[in-house]
């Protein structure tokens, strides 16, 4: 029972999700319904937050209708591959490592309730930074509680890195500012600041925090968030982040029987991603958060994963190969020509993310609207086109009755229909020529 150890539950309830799609030959609309229930419940359960919940399970929906079956691969194990990507996805996709200042020490400045392992954070990061090769130093801020400084001095003897003190009579954002002298002093680069929390969100620990923020000026503002408050993470967050400014959160304790809800909600909701994990009370017991083996881990289902993943592999190299083939002998079809333009459709919407990047606008808005269109339109005529009439273009080409229908079938004109037609042989011969090319040969003649 390996992987009821984390998030169990969750982990069972998706289970159920897969267990219904077992005997199935296709994912569809109609059997992707129940299983999707049991996703959505299984979500819940572990503490996702709602909106997240159905995003997700509308994300998921939509890839697994209409997706191209892999040989070999099973519906049932093809949506654990869907869902797993959609999680990664959720997550954040790629790990969100630690930013450090370019010159002067790096600032982290830790922020977060009481009892969520704060402190303990201090002394793991200094850990996790000094195996780095870096050195730290920790700032006793919390002056809210007594026993912090002592405990903050306690693990900086444990860890072996100095803490600056300054008793519990001093402004934390006066603490701060000392605190970061004393490290440029000492040239160390990087300055911990442990802060006070309180039992729950009031304006006073606000205000400190945004003094001692204003003051250290940080590379990293990192709210340390507690797994075990399930729903409640992803609010804390979003509430932090909106009143000082936060660039990430560290979860902790996911070693105790958190369900899960905070690893799945915290980037979607907030917008900040997870940087760190805590998952145990040893000073050891911290490490990057990684959205994919979080997700592995979640599902339990990692050689289904690498399965799918490698046939997913193979049929790329097939389709490649099958493509290269009908080029080299010009059979390159409307099949192919559909499958290729969706391909650059599909670059197309990224350059709209890119579009909207400042500094990296060079596509408009209404040349992405004006290649949707066509695209929309070539769609339109070779759906209108019978199998044969796809296969073999030159029945249109030789046929203006063949055209005549398809423009009417498709709402278009004979004569979009004729460059279509045309396109495709052109298309034809350039890809020809141009692995032709490839190959190192001279432009082949051309064959009709
Ligand atoms: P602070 O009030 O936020 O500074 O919290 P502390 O650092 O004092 O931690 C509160 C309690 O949580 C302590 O008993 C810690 O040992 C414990 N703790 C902190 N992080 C973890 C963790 O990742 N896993 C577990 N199991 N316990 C933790």
């Amino acid at each position: 029972l390996i992987k009821a150890e984390m998030f169990g539950q969750l982990t069972s309830g998706l289970e159920a999700a897969w267990s219904k799609l077992k005997g199935e030959e296709a994912l569809t609309k109609e059997n992707i319904v129940e299983p999707m229930r049991d996703i959505r419940r299984a979500l819940l359960e572990a503490d996702v937050s709602l909106p997240v919940v159905r995003r997700f399970v509308q994300a998921v929906s939509d890839r697994a209708v209409g997706v191209g079956l892999i040989r070999g691969v099973r519906p049932d194990q093809q949506m654990v591959k869907i869902v797993h990507d959609e999680l990664v996805k959720l997550m954040g996709g790629e790990v969100s490592e630690l930013v450090f200042a370019k010159s002067g020490p790096t600032v982290i400045l830790l922020a977060g309730l009481q009892g969520v392992g704060k402190t303990t954070v201090c002394a793991k990061l200094a850990n996790y930074l000094k195996k780095q090769c870096k050195s730290c130093i920790l700032v006793a801020g919390d002056v809210q509680r007594p026993a912090a400084i002592d405990q903050l001095v306690i693990l900086g003897e444990q860890v072996g890195v100095p803490v600056y003190t300054a008793g519990t009579e001093v402004k934390p954002s006066e603490i701060a500012r000392q605190g970061l002298e004393e490290a440029k002093k000492k040239n160390i680069e990087v300055v911990i600041m442990d802060t006070a929390g309180r039992l729950q969100i009031d304006k006073a620990m606000m205000d400190e925090l945004k003094e001692v923020k204003q003051v250290l000026n940080p590379a990293e503002v990192l709210l340390v968030v507690d797994a075990m408050t399930g729903q409640e993470a992803a609010s804390l967050v979003t509430t932090f982040n909106l009143e000082i400014g936060i660039t990430g959160a560290i979860l902790t304790k996911l070693d105790g029987d958190s369900r899960g809800g905070a690893a799945l909600s915290v980037k979607e909701v907030s917008g900040r991603p997870i940087k760190l994990v805590g998952r145990g009370e040893r000073i050891e017991d911290l490490e990057p958060f990684y959205p994919d083996r979080m997700a592995g881990r979640i599902l339990g289902m990692g050689d289904v994963l690498s399965f799918v993943e490698k046939a997913q592999e193979v049929m790329r190299q097939e389709d490649a190969e099958e493509l290269q083939k009908k080029i080299m002998s010009a059979k390159f079809d409307f099949n192919d020509f559909l499958k290729q333009t969706r391909a650059v459709a599909r670059m197309g919407s990224m350059t709209r993310v890119i579009g909207m990047i400042p500094g990296m606008g060079k596509v408009t808005p209404s040349q992405i609207r004006e290649a949707e269109k066509s695209l929309k339109e070539m769609e339109a005529m070779i759906e209108a086109m019978t199998p044969e009439e796809r296969e073999k273009p030159e029945l249109l080409a030789e046929s203006p009755e063949r055209r005549k229908r398809v423009a009417q079938d498709s709402g278009k004109t004979e004569q979009q229909v004729s460059q279509l037609v045309a396109q495709l042989f052109q298309m034809r011969v350039r890809m020809k020529n141009l692995m032709g090319l490839m190959e190192g040969g001279s432009i082949p003649a051309l064959s009709n």
